[in-house]
């Protein structure tokens, strides 16, 4: 038969590590080099029809930044799925990247489906996380992985469309 789902998706991860760039690839096929940084949060929504299924994604890019920290909650309360983002040249956003997979698996929805994004992979020359180390983080966790390019537009729709595919039927 076919289902209609509404999905509220939230993104994750330090600021600078391609947030609004994969939303912005995602919902309007497009790459800014210079994307504005993010005050508080933005919502986007996106279509999506996955074999049986069309899911309207309800998007959260938030800022990232510590000071909005706080204001995370609003936006993972109640969102059938995440995507935490790091940036493959920096360590750092690695890091930050696990913070936030341990505070959605202690603060979240307990069945939000979490997907790990490995961006810039189109910046192999400056990479500084493995693919192999952020994979074998993800399967511990439970999460999915992907290494994203909001600028070449690799596996930037892949990675809503298996949310897609994941999420519970109605
Ligand atoms: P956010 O703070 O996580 O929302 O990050 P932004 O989307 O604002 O991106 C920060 C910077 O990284 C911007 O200058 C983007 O153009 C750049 N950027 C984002 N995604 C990519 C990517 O996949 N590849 C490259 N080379 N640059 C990217
Ligand atoms: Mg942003």
């Amino acid at each position: 038969g076919h289902n209609n789902l509404n999905a509220k998706l939230v993104l994750l991860g330090d600021m600078g590590a391609g947030k609004s760039s994969l939303v912005l690839r995602f919902v309007k096929g497009q790459f800014l080099e210079f994307q504005e940084s993010t005050i508080g949060a933005a919502f986007f929504s996106q279509t999506l029809a996955v074999n049986d299924a069309t899911v309207k994604f309800e998007i959260w890019d938030t800022a990232g930044q510590e000071r909005y920290h706080s204001l995370a909650p609003m936006y993972y309360r109640g969102a059938a799925a995440a995507i935490i983002v790091y940036d493959i040249t920096s360590t750092d956003s690695f890091s930050r990247a696990k913070k936030w997979v341990q505070e959605l698996q202690k603060q979240g929805n307990p069945n939000i489906i979490i997907a790990l994004a490995g961006n810039k992979a189109d910046l192999e020359d400056k990479r500084k996380v493995t693919a192999e180390e952020a994979r074998a983080y993800a399967e511990e966790n439970g999460l999915f992985f992907m290494e994203t390019s909001a600028k070449t537009a690799v596996n930037v729709n892949d990675i809503f469309y298996e949310i897609a595919k994941r999420l519970p039927r109605a």
